[in-house]
């Protein structure tokens, strides 16, 4: 019989680890804690990218060797065609009938060979797997700078204020002060350290 498998999360890297699964003759079975589809924080709703937010990568970058993007796909794609792709590849492989949505591990036990998988909420006993793959996100907390009067701006839908600062200078920060840079009057970028030329 097929070993079981328990995928937590249906992002990109659920998705992929799901499909891997699948070739090499295991049964995944992905849990996703949000009820609004697969995407990962990729997803229109309850996801955390923004409206016009373009990826950081190209979409050579951003791109599985077995799911090609459109030719006429933008060179940085916006985070919801980016979405659209990934939900392609959930199609091309069979992955949506494998994910229990609105599923969100609670719980992992070891018992002797297997894995027992308790949901939040879930009455009754513990699901049992062969095998677990944590696919759960490792960016999804947003880190706030120790200051106050601030307010957790995660989606500015296209509306900037006249002069937006951004904290922080790695690639995932570019991107929001990019398109405040095309807005704003004003859009420092504060860094504890120099940015590397
Ligand atoms: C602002 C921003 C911009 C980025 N830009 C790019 C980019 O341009 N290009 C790029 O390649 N990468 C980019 N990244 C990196 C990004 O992390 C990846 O693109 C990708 O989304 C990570 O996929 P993931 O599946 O690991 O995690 P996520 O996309 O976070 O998916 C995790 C999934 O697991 C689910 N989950 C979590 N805990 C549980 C639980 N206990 N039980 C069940 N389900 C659970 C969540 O609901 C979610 O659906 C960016 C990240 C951020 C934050």
């Amino acid at each position: 019989m097929a070993k079981r498998i328990a995928v937590i999360g249906a992002g990109p890297s659920g998705l992929t680890a799901a499909k891997a699964a699948l070739e090499v003759g295991l049964e995944p079975t992905i849990f996703e804690a949000s009820t609004t589809g697969m995407g990962g924080l990729w997803k229109k709703s309850g996801g955390f990218v923004w409206n016009n937010m373009r990826t950081n990568l190209t979409k050579w970058s951003c791109s599985f060797s077995d799911h090609p993007w459109d030719e006429e796909a933008d060179d940085f794609p916006f985070g919801s065609a980016l979405l659209q792709y990934l939900l392609g590849y959930a199609t091309r492989f069979g992955l949506e009938k494998r994910v229990a949505f609105g599923q969100r591990v609670a719980r992992l036990e070891r018992d002797g060979a297997t894995w027992q998988v308790t949901t939040a909420g879930s009455i009754g006993a513990p699901q049992s797997f062969d095998g677990v793959i944590v696919a759960g996100g490792v960016v999804r907390q947003a880190l706030h700078p120790g200051v106050t009067r601030t307010r957790p701006l995660q989606r500015h839908n296209g509306c900037i204020p006249a002069s937006i600062a951004t904290v922080r200078a790695c690639t995932a920060s570019a991107s929001p002060w990019s398109a405040a840079g095309f807005r704003a009057s004003t859009s420092p970028a504060i860094s504890r350290r120099p940015a590397p030329r």
